[in-house]
């Protein structure tokens, strides 16, 4: 075996993203032990970065040590017990791994079928509440990665109070890129992932829950059918006081040993988000996103998601007629080392996705895009306008920053 030496790529499909030499520099700094107390006075920080980018004060805030799947996979094994009904939003891939994880909690899924790249429809979601009063949670995904399409979470959320219903969201590809306002929708159970908007690694999963949703986890009839992702044996991990000043927390105890470089480097990617403002990173995104939608309008490439429910970091583009899907991706890996995405289910073969999140949500990536995937439709003779795109994108940058 020789030591593996991955290309250089620019990374603008559905994530992972780019990845800042900060992060990655983080994540080579030598481990310690899990239960130091310099590494649990990270941690802390770590938690206390998370309550920043959810907009949240829940005490349980913190990352799972596995992929935003995980996250998942959390807030349904803890919050459904079996013979729960739990209504969910599904206009994508996204929604319809909920149902597989409902099924397997024993619970009965009752899902809202919405058409792929259209939003969710609150009340069609509200009808069904109403017809199912007895069902005890609702889940829907803010930010469909599969189809870009954002949903009216706060509207979602407010629903699943009035009908008394847990709200689960997910989170994963919004985090950091779009407003994820948790206390202010009062979201009950929140996911997230580290590779898309924060910009770090694969591998982590943020989560906050509210206080409701850990009285339904320690009123459980049954025991979590998983352990690792059980909340009540996580939490005397992720809850203990690192200098044991409050004496009503636990001291630290082991539960499983934290992926400690890549919590370094999550770290970083929070401080790096402080620095920048939440604000002002959420602002960038939709900049981008307005100069790479400047430059696919000017080369005559159309939009799957109609313009008010597009989510400014995943960008789903039509393919356009005779042009092969996998022929342009090939090209734009192989002469721009330029990877985006591909379409997934229904949408396989008929969209591209291009994903503008952290660090990949930069105006150097946007012109790079533009021009590669001009320069190989052009080359495919593909109905495309060219010659315009750069020019408009350049107007766009201009009113972005003259704003
Ligand atoms: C990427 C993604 C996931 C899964 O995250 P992994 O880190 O790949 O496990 C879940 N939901 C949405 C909306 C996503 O975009």
């Amino acid at each position: 075996m020789d030591s593996f030496h991955p290309p250089l790529r620019t990374l603008m499909g559905p994530g992972p993203s780019d990845i800042h030499l900060r992060i990655r520099e983080a994540m080579s700094r030598p481990a310690i032990g899990h239960l130091d107390p310099a590494f649990i006075a990270m941690m802390d920080e770590v938690k206390e970065g998370l309550r920043a980018v959810f907009r949240t004060k829940n005490a349980l805030t913190f990352p799972v040590s596995a992929p935003g799947s995980a996250g998942m996979e959390i807030c349904f094994v803890n919050l459904v017990e079996p013979g729960d009904k739990v209504i969910i939003c599904q206009n994508g891939a996204f929604g319809g791994r909920m149902q597989e994880n409902v099924e397997r909690c024993g619970g009965v899924p009752i899902v809202v079928a919405c058409e792929w790249g259209a939003p969710i429809d609150v009340e069609q979601v509200d009808d069904i509440c109403r017809q199912n009063q007895d069902a005890k949670i609702l889940a829907f995904v803010h930010a469909e990665t599969s189809t870009g399409v954002r949903a009216n979470a706060a509207a979602l959320c407010a629903l699943a109070r009035a009908h008394h219903m847990l709200s689960i969201v997910d989170a994963v590809t919004s985090l950091g890129g779009s407003p994820v306002d948790v206390d202010a929708w009062g979201a009950d159970a929140v996911y997230s992932g580290t590779q898309k908007c924060l910009s770090c690694t694969p591998g982590l999963s943020p989560v906050t829950f509210s206080a409701q949703a850990i009285e339904k986890v320690r009123t459980r009839k049954t025991k979590v059918q998983s352990w690792f992702l059980d909340l009540n044996l996580l939490l005397g991990y992720w809850e203990g006081d690192a200098k044991n000043k409050n004496k009503n927390k636990k001291t630290r105890a082991y539960h499983h040993t934290a992926p400690i470089n890549a919590l370094y480097g999550l770290h970083e990617s929070l401080v790096m988000l402080h620095e920048e403002g939440l604000d002002n990173a959420i602002a960038r995104h939709t900049k981008m996103h307005n100069v790479l939608k400047a430059g696919l309008d000017a080369m005559g490439l159309q939009f799957l998601v109609a313009e008010e429910h597009r989510l400014p970091q995943l960008n789903s583009i039509l393919i356009p007629d005779g042009v092969q899907d996998a022929d342009v991706r090939t090209r734009l890996l192989q002469d721009f080392n330029l990877e985006i995405g591909a379409g997934l289910g229904p949408l396989t073969g008929k969209i591209w996705r291009i994903g503008v999140m952290g660090h990949s949500a930069r105006f150097e990536n946007i012109t790079l895009c533009l021009s590669a995937l001009e320069t190989t439709l052009a080359a495919m003779q593909a109905p495309i306008t060219p010659g315009k795109a750069l020019a408009a994108a350049q107007a766009a940058y201009q009113d972005a920053y003259t704003a």
